[in-house]
């Protein structure tokens, strides 16, 4: 897979370069670039933000650099074009799973108070968001989209990791999990996980996984076949 970022802040991206995503960077899991849109821009000193229209507080991204930034990374128009976004679609599980199967994303990161809305009409596909929050720029935003993708791509996760039985991947939470010690600080493994009993394993875990959706997340089980899954 190839990722593209265009970004105000290319160097915030150090942030995502650790552990298992730079070990898949150096093994050419996938590819990063990061595209500076300021590189893009006609004006002579650079700007990339001016006054709304209409007035109203902030700044917003110009239209001019943005579109020479985004059509140069995609000239084909062949990569799904993403524009982080608190109005966005919330990003889910299976969100994810369905980015992790394109071959090649172009990721646009705001600033300010965002873009002008004929660069989000003409030149992206979909807009995203990680939240019902406001960040200051879409970098944290994408760097979430980058890590959660990442892992769905082959050979990213080493075969004692899975993201077949996390979190959100059957519609519910995980269930609890223990290692050693069997009893620590007075606080016992539950027996059946030392069994040995693989068909009572999985079934208390199912058991554990209902409990905790109910009790921590009950819209995960009000929105059944959401995901069109469980
Ligand atoms: N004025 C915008 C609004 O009210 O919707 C907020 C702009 S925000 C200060 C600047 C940039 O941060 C946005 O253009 C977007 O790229 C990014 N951003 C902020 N919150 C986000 C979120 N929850 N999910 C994705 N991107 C977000």
């Amino acid at each position: 897979m190839k990722i593209d970022v265009a970004t105000l802040f290319p160097e915030a991206f150090d942030g995502l370069k650790v552990g298992i995503i730079a070990k898949a960077l150096q093994k050419e899991l996938f590819s990063l670039s990061l595209h500076n849109i300021r590189d893009y821009s006609a004006d002579k000193h650079r700007r990339c933000d001016d006054y709304p229209f209409g007035g109203g507080a902030g700044m917003l991204m110009t239209p001019q650099p943005l579109r020479d930034c985004i059509r140069a990374v995609d000239p084909d128009r062949k990569s799904l074009r993403i524009y982080m976004s608190p109005k966005g679609a919330p990003l889910t599980q299976s969100k994810v799973e369905r980015l992790a199967r394109c071959e090649s994303l172009l990721i646009v990161c705001g600033a300010y108070e965002g873009i002008d809305q004929r660069i989000i009409d003409s030149e992206i596909d979909e807009e995203l968001s990680i939240g019902d929050y406001v960040l200051t720029g879409g970098e944290l935003a994408a760097m979430v989209v980058i890590n959660a993708v990442a892992r769905y791509i082959p050979g990213v996760l080493g075969s004692e990791q899975s993201t077949e039985e996390e979190s959100f991947s059957d519609g519910l939470l995980e269930y609890p999990q223990y290692t050693r010690p069997a009893i620590f600080e007075g606080a016992a493994v539950p027996e059946v996980l030392l069994s040995g009993n693989h068909a009572e394993i999985a079934k208390w875990r199912r058991e554990k996984q209902l409990e905790i959706t109910r009790r921590l997340r009950p819209d995960l089980l009000d929105n059944e076949g959401e995901d069109g899954k469980r």
